[in-house]
This record gives structure tokens, C-alpha cells and sequence, in this order.
């Protein structure tokens, strides 16, 4: 592990100017910040993630979750996984967050993860992981061994000739489909970003994950209003039953009139190069009346543009059932 300057600031403001002062005095600078440190430690042991800088945010006040001026939810961005989880409105209105939060990892990782690092978290990818191979993702150009290597576990959907590395959360899939909205601060103030514009394609700049800017700092997350008579499932299947990343998931929020779908919020895990936001499956089903028909046409599109590598076909089976399950589970939730 390479030597590194330790920051400890106690102020948003502090913090951000610790990012930004770091990234422009020297361009080369690898400035981190850490919280539960889940990931980011795990990487600088195998030499992956080498920073020089590391600001720990973990004493910033954004460890709340509260209520938002119009019934939404905020959570703050130092908030664990398992106090989210845990948290009754939660359970009681978001309940596809809950189940995604509580089917990854494992208690103690749970009970140390944040809700913005969660956000971060980076591939599983085994190649991106081992500085012995080449990896785009890890070292720009480089080039990526997973193509014509080990890669039943990754992506079907989004992937470029340059990187096919899956997103591993399960929390991400669960914003998506709930429309989450994320504020950051940075250097020029303060924006918000909806989940579904915040990740990038890997194209042919894997490296760079999502529209953060050097120095920005993720200070909370955002859910809309609770659906009044809304139905949730988050439904991940992997290859054995706890402590294990999904080969394909669906998140579902679904609101219905009678048999009639009027909403369909649809997000997918395990199959996509960041969590997998599906219009397509949702514009089969708005409006449409409840049946396994409508339900496999809607998994049918959602994986119309899959492109499968060598070992990885199956997923463009199991991720349709995937969905057509997840559905069936949410249209008859009680
Ligand atoms: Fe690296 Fe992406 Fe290729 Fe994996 S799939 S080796 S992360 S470039």
C-alpha cells in the first residue's frame, strides 16, 4: 500500500475544498473520500485504488434520515445500509430499497456501508481487481481481458469492446427503479443529479463511472413522494443464497387500477454495465392489463439489445424469468 496525506475534515465546505484543493495542485493527485470504507480499503490492499490523498468524512453531519418537504425521502449520504434497511418508512413506503439493501452483502458489511458509498461501489469484475492483467477500467488502454476471458459473471447490456463490467449493487438497482435523485456538492456549488443520468456507459472510457466531477462530494439522496397504493419487489438471483452478487435482479414499483397497470417503474442488477433503468419493459406495461403475456413482452423488451460474451448467454433467460417473476411477485403483493 502506498504512503498517503490523511484529512479529517468537519464541515461539507471543509471537505470539498480538501477534494478540490488536492485534485488542482496536482493534476496527478488521487484524491478519495472514505466513509465506511467497504471498498475502498479492500482495493488499496490489492493495489487497485492507490490514492495519495484520502479525506474521511465520516464526522460531516449527513447521517439522518428525514423526511422531505414534500413527503419524500432523504437520505442522508453517511447513512448505513442497515439503518436504511431498518428504517420503518422505509419498510413501509420503499420497501423494494429494503429488500435490495438486505439481499447484498453481509450484517457487518451492511452495518459499515453508506448509502454514498454504496452509490460508488465499484465492479467485481475479477480482472479489475488483479494488477497482474490488463484492464481498461483499472489502467485506461491497457486493454480489457475479460472479453475473451472469465466473464459469466458480467454485463449483457450497455457493454462497449473496451469494457463489460457489471455494476455489483443492489441498492443502485432499487434507486433507479424508485427514481431517486442525488445532491452533490462541488466546487461550484451545489446540483442534483437523477440516478438515472448519474452513471456513464463504459464506452470507450470505462475508467470514468459516473458525471462526478473532482472534489464533488455526494451529501444525500433524494426518494419521491411515496405511490399511494404502491406494490414493490426486488427479486436477485445468484448463485447461492446469501453473501453474493446477483446474476441478473429486478427492482418493480407498480401501481394498479383493478387488473390495469397505471405505473411501471422497472430496473434491472447483475445483467448491465450500470444499474439498468428499462423504459422499454415499463412502456409495455403502462396501461396494459395484468398477465404473464404482458409481463414476459415486457422482459422480452427489456432484454431486446442484449449482447452476450462467451460465458455469459444464459443471463438473457434467466434475467427475462427474472422479470417476469419480480412482476407476478408485485402485482400480487397484499
Ligand atoms: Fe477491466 Fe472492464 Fe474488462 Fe473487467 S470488463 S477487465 S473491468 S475493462
Amino acid at each position: 500500500m502506498n504512503t498517503f496525506q490523511f484529512s479529517r475534515p468537519t464541515t461539507v465546505d471543509q471537505a470539498v475544498q480538501f477534494g478540490a484543493t488536492a485534485s488542482t495542485a496536482n493534476q496527478a493527485a488521487e484524491v478519495r473520500f472514505v466513509a465506511g470504507g467497504t471498498t475502498l480499503i479492500d482495493l488499496m490492499k490489492l493495489n487497485v485504488e492507490r490514492p495519495n490523498h484520502i479525506v474521511d468524512i465520516n464526522v460531516l453531519p449527513l447521517d439522518k434520515i428525514e423526511t422531505a418537504s414534500d413527503g419524500g425521502l432523504i437520505l442522508g449520504a453517511l447513512t448505513r445500509n442497515s439503518d436504511v434497511a431498518h428504517h420503518p418508512m422505509v419498510q413501509r413506503s420503499y420497501p423494494v430499497l429494503s429488500q435490495a439493501l438486505l439481499s447484498g452483502a453481509s450484517p457487518q458489511l451492511r452495518n459499515m456501508a453508506t448509502t454514498a458509498g454504496n452509490l460508488l461501489q465499484r465492479t467485481r469484475c475479477v480482472y479489475f481487481r488483479d494488477t497482474a492483467h490488463a484492464c481498461n477500467k483499472r489502467n485506461p488502454g491497457t486493454g480489457c481481458s475479460a472479453i475473451e476471458g472469465y466473464n459469466r459473471t458480467l454485463a449483457i447490456l450497455g457493454t462497449s469492446k473496451d469494457c463489460i463490467a457489471t455494476n455489483p449493487s443492489d441498492q443502485n438497482v432499487a434507486l433507479t427503479a424508485l427514481d431517486a435523485t442525488i445532491q452533490v456538492q462541488g466546487i461550484k456549488g451545489k446540483r442534483s443529479i437523477p440516478i438515472r443520468e448519474f452513471y456513464l456507459l463504459p464506452g470507450s472510457t470505462p475508467n470514468r463511472e459516473t458525471v462526478l466531477e473532482p472534489g464533488d462530494l455526494i451529501v444525500s439522496v433524494t426518494l419521491p413522494r411515496p405511490i399511494a397504493g404502491g406494490r414493490f419487489h426486488y427479486l436477485k438471483l445468484r448463485d447461492r443464497a446469501a453473501y453474493e452478487f446477483a446474476l441478473t435482479s429486478a427492482a418493480i414499483v407498480l401501481k394498479l387500477n383493478g387488473k390495469r397497470i397505471e405505473r411501471a417503474q422497472v430496473a434491472l442488477g447483475g445483467v448491465g454495465t450500470r444499474p439498468w433503468h428499462s423504459p422499454e419493459a415499463e412502456h409495455i406495461l403502462k396501461g396494459s392489463v395484468v398477465s404473464s403475456a404482458t409481463f414476459r413482452r415486457a422482459a422480452e423488451e427489456a432484454l431486446k439489445r442484449a449482447r452476450p460474451a462467451s460465458e455469459n448467454g444464459f443471463k438473457v433467460e434467466l434475467a427475462k424469468r427474472c422479470i417476469v417473476r419480480a412482476l407476478t411477485l408485485a402485482s400480487t403483493m397484499a
